[in-house]
């Protein structure tokens, strides 16, 4: 999570990124590294809320209104921002988007990738988003080691970013990353998601807390507002 290499977050909607791992992202662009966030809908149907009380509102309208604020919030973190426009309530990963999905793993060469966890039972997107960018990642780094009849890259390491409902989805933490340094750039990334403004308190508290939780694994006072992930891949260590 340090690596200052590549990193690429695989989004459901246009927003999942900011709440779940955008301090992880500014860390690792303000340490040198590269970000790609890839946002596989706009999330316009079923998570642009706000939006909708506006009267008069057309899906054409509020996915541009998503895209101009995906596109700040990855500014606002230093991540190029791509949205590939699936559609979303349903999301479904056609071949032809698999195919575009990969070619952004073949381009970028990430050596961390932040996905969804694999389960959801409140989100019929999210769980589909977790499973794209599982089969994407298999089908860019092909059979480990091994020739292949098409390009690849190396294994990146693979972590889940947090759930809204972490218990509900299976979801146990195991890596703890103090945001504090890069937390003013997490606050600027939510306020560009105005469409759904109702969940910058949620995560600004879910940070707090977590860094509470840190203390039990040496975090100091200073420590003030951590994101949690969870492996998704096993780790290969020189040494214990
Ligand atoms: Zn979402």
């Amino acid at each position: 999570m340090t690596n200052a290499g590549s990193m690429l977050v695989v989004s459901a909607h246009a927003a999942d990124f900011v709440w779940r791992a955008s301090g992880a992202v500014a860390l690792h662009t303000a340490a040198g590294g590269t970000a790609t966030v890839v946002c596989l809908s706009y999330g316009e149907r079923g998570e642009s809320g706000d939006l909708w009380r506006e009267p008069g509102q057309t899906v054409e309208a509020v996915k541009e209104r998503r895209h101009a604020e995906g596109s700040k919030a990855a500014a606002e973190v230093g991540a190029e921002y791509l949205a590939l426009d699936l559609g979303d309530y349903p999301l479904e990963v056609s071949g032809e988007a698999m195919r575009r999905l990969v070619d952004v793993y073949l381009r970028t060469r990430p050596e961390v990738l932040l996905v969804h966890a694999a389960a959801d039972p409140f989100n019929p997107d999210h769980p589909v988003a977790s499973a794209a960018a599982v089969k994407a990642r298999l089908l860019a780094m092909g059979a480990g080691g091994v020739p292949a009849a098409f390009p690849t890259i190396p294994p990146p390491a693979m972590f889940a970013f947090e759930p809204h409902q972490p218990e509900q989805c299976g979801y146990k933490p195991d890596v703890y990353l103090d945001i504090t340094p890069v937390f003013d750039r997490k606050l600027a990334a939510m306020a560009a998601m105005t469409s759904q403004s109702y969940l910058a308190g949620h995560y600004r508290e879910r940070a707090v807390q977590r860094a509470y939780q840190s203390r039990y694994l040496g975090a100091g006072p200073e420590t003030a507002q951590v994101e949690t992930f969870q492996r998704m891949t096993p780790e290969l260590r020189d040494r214990l």
